[in-house]
């Protein structure tokens, strides 16, 4: 999950959590308020029952305070109110039948309802009692009604502040994670060797300010590092190969027999050392190469070319050697295949890199394909073995400057520098193509790449 997902959502998680922490103890506040305020008003009526009843008892007209009570029974939550005196003979009910029954159990309360008393005092009568009844459930569902609306409007309220800390989450998110994508596309560069680049300046003086800062002293150091690498390389190999040209033109006029005539044995060992010496020369040269290659742009002269005329070239130069090895080298080209825009002697030399290495890894009575064929706007080169092939988690690595697969590296029929598809890998990717390979471990491999169509 990206971290700018992540991010957003840890903040969501706390929104919406505070916000059901708040909304439960609000509506137990509220709840607890409502409970209160119910308890309040029904102390009042009792109280005013109570004074009705006194007045009666006073007076001994129970006219008003009857019809009072009876008005008290037909309040919705209201299931009885009554009055009665010192003995619990009923003297004014909600129900006005049952005037004059005694009521013994004053305090008896039936079940499910909620009763409020309070006692009528009158000196030298003992104490009467005024009572109302409420219907707990009804009670209950008034307060929950109430407290629906109340939280009707706290959702409300909730998904507005979700919607408004859902985009507050996705702008700091966004703040937080921009320099490090930032940070991870210029690793990338860095990695991909673009050793000059760098991070454009930042107010931020936050770690991530700082982290910025040493990236671009890091890369800085990096270029320099490379910079004084390269020249070292360059300067050796240019050393190596001046002593190297004087060995093989030495060796080239011994073979020629300008020093005299060999012998068997002396021309074997001297072909040997010559052949060695040309190895140890394109190696060298390979290096040279990768080092300009790696510099910057180099240049390249397209031309709208014919594939046949890319393809037989590069078949025709290892076609000797293929014999020499036993391996069956066959091309295929269809006709009427586009032209590709190409700098002919760049992609020549990427053919001949692929079937080199594709020969140099294919055991004789094995065969090695070349094959061209249109693909979309593109024509792809396709170079086929069936040699040792190379494994899964190495594909991707192979195209890296000095790479060599060490499992099949005693089954080269030549030691190589690791150089050759690095190098066909940027030449490749200057003319615009892609190139790519595929493989079977121990079954053989197939390298493509994309040149497009003139
Ligand atoms: P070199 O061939 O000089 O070692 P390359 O850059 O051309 O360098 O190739 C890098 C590595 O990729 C080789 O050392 C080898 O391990 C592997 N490789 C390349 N082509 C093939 C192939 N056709 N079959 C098996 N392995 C290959």
């Amino acid at each position: 999950m990206r971290l700018r997902v992540r991010f957003s959502l840890v903040i969501l998680s706390l929104i919406l959590l505070s916000q059901v922490f708040f909304s439960a103890a609000y509506y137990y506040i509220e709840r607890r308020s409502e409970m209160g305020l119910m308890y309040q008003q029904a102390m009042q009526s009792v109280q005013l029952a109570t004074a009705e009843c006194h007045e009666a008892m006073v007076t001994g007209d129970w006219g008003t305070a009857r019809e009072y009570f009876v008005a008290l029974g037909m309040l919705p939550a209201v299931r009885h109110a009554d009055c009665m005196d010192a003995g619990g003979r009923i003297l004014a009910h909600s129900d006005p039948t049952r005037i004059g029954e005694r009521n013994l159990d004053a305090f008896g309360v039936a079940e499910g309802v909620w009763q409020v008393s309070r006692s009528v005092r009158l000196p030298g009568r003992g104490a009467g009692l005024a009572r109302i009844g409420y219907d707990a459930a009804e009670l209950d569902a008034q307060v929950r009604g109430r407290l629906a609306r109340t939280m009707l409007v706290l959702s409300q309220v909730g998904v507005f502040s979700m919607v408004l800390g859902l985009l507050a989450a996705f702008l700091v998110a966004r703040a937080q994670t921009r320099p490090i994508e930032e940070l991870a596309a210029a690793t990338a560069e860095l990695s991909a060797g673009h050793l000059d680049f760098r991070l454009p300046e930042d107010a931020r003086r936050d770690e991530l300010g700082l982290l910025r800062l040493k990236f671009n002293e890091m890369a800085h150091r990096l270029g320099e590092l490379d910079k004084m690498k390269r020249r070292l390389v360059e300067s050796l190999t240019h050393d190596l190969k001046n002593p190297l040209a004087g060995i093989k033109a030495s060796l080239q006029m011994m073979l020629d027999r300008n020093a005299g005539p060999l012998t068997a044995a002396q021309k074997k060992y001297m072909e040997s050392s010559l052949e060695s010496a040309d190895r140890l020369w394109d190696t060298i040269d390979g290096i040279l190469d990768a080092m300009r290659l790696q510099a910057g742009p180099f240049p390249i002269q397209l031309e709208d070319a014919e594939v046949e005329a890319l393809v037989r070239p590069a078949a025709a130069g290892l076609e000797p050697k293929a014999e020499r090895c036993g391996v069956k080298l066959k091309t295929s080209v269809p006709k009427g295949l586009p032209r590709v825009k190409a700098d002919c002697e760049l992609v020549q030399r990427v053919l001949g890199n692929l079937l080199a290495n594709a020969l140099k890894f294919t055991p004789s009575g094995g065969t090695v394909t070349l094959r061209a064929e249109k693909d979309g706007g593109t024509v792809r080169f396709e170079v086929r073995d069936t040699g040792a092939g190379i494994p899964a988690e190495e594909l991707s690595r192979i195209f890296e400057p000095f790479y060599q697969v060490s499992e099949t590296g005693s089954l080269a029929r030549e030691h190589g520098s690791g150089l050759g598809l690095s190098i066909c890998e940027r030449i490749v990717r200057e003319h615009g193509g892609r190139i790519w390979a595929e493989s079977e471990f121990g079954k053989g491999s197939a390298f493509f790449f994309t040149l497009p169509a003139a």
